[in-house]
């Protein structure tokens, strides 16, 4: 069977950090066994906010994506797992809440599509690209030790 171990660029939007709901959202990434390997707040810059939107560049609602995104702190995080881009998608549900599935995040959380509460990337290229806005590599933990490792090595306590 093929395995594919997967990174993925996920955004708790202001709506979502105002309101709250940074630990209820995270919880759902790491209730599923996704691994956070980077984590912090930050303001998006009007440049991070053109480049991580390019795509929706002169659409109608692209000014106020703008505006939304660079309104207050965002909780950026790279989240590691099999599958993990379209898994995330598949917890986060469709962009407008109203067409989200219940149980999904913008579904149980949020009411309009412009205002969403979370982003994840929406396919490798998007994954790479977005995280190299947000993270320097050497901002992301790979290097891990499970706890039997941690517990073994710790002959001292
Ligand atoms: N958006 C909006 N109006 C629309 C479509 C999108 O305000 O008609 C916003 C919404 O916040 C969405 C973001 O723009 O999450 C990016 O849109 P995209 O189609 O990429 O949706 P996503 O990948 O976030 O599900
Ligand atoms: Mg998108």
């Amino acid at each position: 069977m093929m395995h594919n171990e997967e990174r993925t660029f996920i955004a708790i939007k202001p709506d979502g950090v105002i309101r709250g709901l940074t630990s209820t959202i995270i919880k759902r990434f790491e209730d599923k066994g996704y691994k956070i390997i980077g984590l912090k707040m930050l303001m998006v810059t009007n440049e991070m906010a053109a480049k991580h939107y390019e795509e929706h560049y002169g659409k109608p609602f692209y000014n106020r994506l703008i505006k939304y995104i660079t309104s207050g702190p965002i909780v950026a995080m790279v989240i590691q797992g099999y599958n993990v881009i379209k898994g995330a998608r598949q917890l986060m549900g469709a962009t407008d809440p109203a067409d989200a599935q219940v149980g999904t995040i913008r579904a149980d959380f949020a009411q309009l599509k412009e205002y969403n509460v979370v982003h994840g990337s929406d396919c490798a290229e998007s994954a790479e690209r977005e995280i190299a806005i947000y993270f320097k590599p050497e901002e992301l933990c790979t290097e891990w030790k499970n706890m039997a490792e941690i517990v073994t090595e710790k002959e001292d306590l």
